[in-house]
């Protein structure tokens, strides 16, 4: 919540090129299984929130480039790291969810496009499931590994080692 009580949100792509605000309420949440979401997202389907109308996008740090995905529809996308960001038809924009920093607060509630819905999709929470940490044939690597990935909250600048 910002001063004024309205809800604020903020999210970005993978490499921090591209943040995002959004001031107001957040509309629908859902997942799309149509085969473009599919595509678009590199994925079985696309978790997508609408901004609502009333409510204010500001790209804070970059812009999406944009792919004409249909005659109606654009996909916006961080044109640095590939992280899919958008759908923007003639009716609104909708962001990615997992693209917000917190992402857990926007829990879809429909599902669309359900002809495109992958058959294994409805049976992912009933394989065998494991923590990073609980694989200990890639314990050494999980240690080493350093994140270039950009943190779940704003930064005044980014990359962090490109000032110091
Ligand atoms: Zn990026
Ligand atoms: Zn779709």
């Amino acid at each position: 919540m910002s001063l004024d009580n309205r809800p604020h949100y903020s999210g970005g792509c993978q490499c921090g090129a591209v943040r995002f605000h959004v001031e107001g309420a957040l509309g629908g949440a859902s997942v799309c299984h149509c085969r473009m979401c599919q595509k678009a997202f590199g994925n079985f389907y696309a978790p997508l929130v609408s901004v609502h109308r009333d409510a204010k996008l500001v790209w804070t740090r970059g812009e999406p480039k944009k792919f004409r995905s249909s005659n109606f529809a654009f996909r916006g996308f961080c044109a640095d790291c590939g992280t899919p960001l958008t759908y923007e038809a003639p009716d609104g924009v909708a962001l990615a969810i997992a693209a917000f920093d917190e992402p857990e607060e926007i829990a879809p509630t429909v599902q669309w496009g359900l002809e495109g819905k992958l058959p294994y999709v409805d049976h992912v929470h009933e394989l065998p499931g494991y923590a990073t940490e609980d694989d200990p044939d890639a314990a050494d690597f999980v240690n080493d590994i350093v994140s270039y990935q950009h943190p779940d909250h704003d930064t005044e600048q980014w990359p962090l080692g490109e000032s110091s």
